[in-house]
């Protein structure tokens, strides 16, 4: 049984997978799988190699190993891109229960209609989601007319679902001020936690985004202090 839903879920829009990782599910072991394809365009994006959809792959070697290692991993970490923009995504996570396996989704969320399909059929255990900034702030920075419309609804759904889940701020000065968090953790009052993610200057879409100076670690550190009486959050990647 398992096996024909498995031939069935690919292929994926599939750019790459980690046979094991304990960084993308934190106190997991999870299989990282990376999908192309992302409608979104933030000037400080770390994958522009994976923004364009491309053609769908062939997965039957992450297949397989999925297959074979379902006893010995924790679950998988779906990322990219994003993956709610394939197509197959759906059936790929039908799948992996079939094989009994955990699913984890990072998202931005512009994909209001997809996420509620997969929350309706229980299709994924932990939900992390982009916030990216206030709503006027928002399809500048994406480059999408109608954005933070899409990521607010997304929002209310992954509150109301009951997985656990997070959302998550990419801390870049270009599309965000400090005053900007508390709103943004506001928006997310009833969700599980907000995690603020210090701006790391590395490979950027626009490689004018990676000059824009970062905020320092003690203002990201106030700036969740403001935001937890809403949510609890926490910042990362700051000392
Ligand atoms: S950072 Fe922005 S452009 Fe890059 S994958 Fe995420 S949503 Fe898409």
């Amino acid at each position: 049984m398992a096996s024909t839903t498995i031939a069935s879920a690919a292929p994926l829009r599939l750019a790459a997978w980690q046979p094991a990782s304990m960084l993308d599910w934190p106190g997991r072991i999870a299989v990282t799988v990376f999908v192309r394809g992302c409608p979104f365009r933030c000037a400080y994006c770390h994958n522009p190699d994976l923004l364009a959809p491309g053609a769908q792959t062939d997965c039957a070697a992450l297949l397989e190993h999925l297959q074979r290692r379902a006893g010995w991993i924790d679950g998988v970490a779906i990322t990219g891109g994003e993956p709610t923009s394939d197509p197959a995504l759906v059936p790929f996570l039908r799948a992996l229960r079939e094989l009994g396996l955990p699913a984890k989704l990072d998202t931005n969320g512009g994909r209001p209609d997809v996420l509620e399909r997969l929350l309706d059929e229980q299709l994924v255990d932990m939900v992390a989601m982009d916030v990216k900034t206030v709503p006027e702030r928002y399809d500048a920075l994406t480059g999408m007319p109608g954005s933070a419309r899409t990521v607010i609804a997304s929002a209310k759904l992954v509150i109301g679902s009951g997985v656990p889940h997070e959302f998550r701020t990419t801390a870049w000065p270009g599309a965000l001020t400090l005053d900007d968090f508390p709103r943004i953790a506001a928006s997310l009052e009833g969700g599980q936690r907000y995690v603020i993610q210090q701006f790391r200057a590395e490979r950027t879409l626009d490689p004018a985004a990676a000059a824009v100076l970062p905020f320092k670690s003690d203002a990201l550190h106030a700036a969740a202090r403001a935001c937890s009486p809403y949510v609890p959050t926490v910042v990362r990647g700051a000392a």
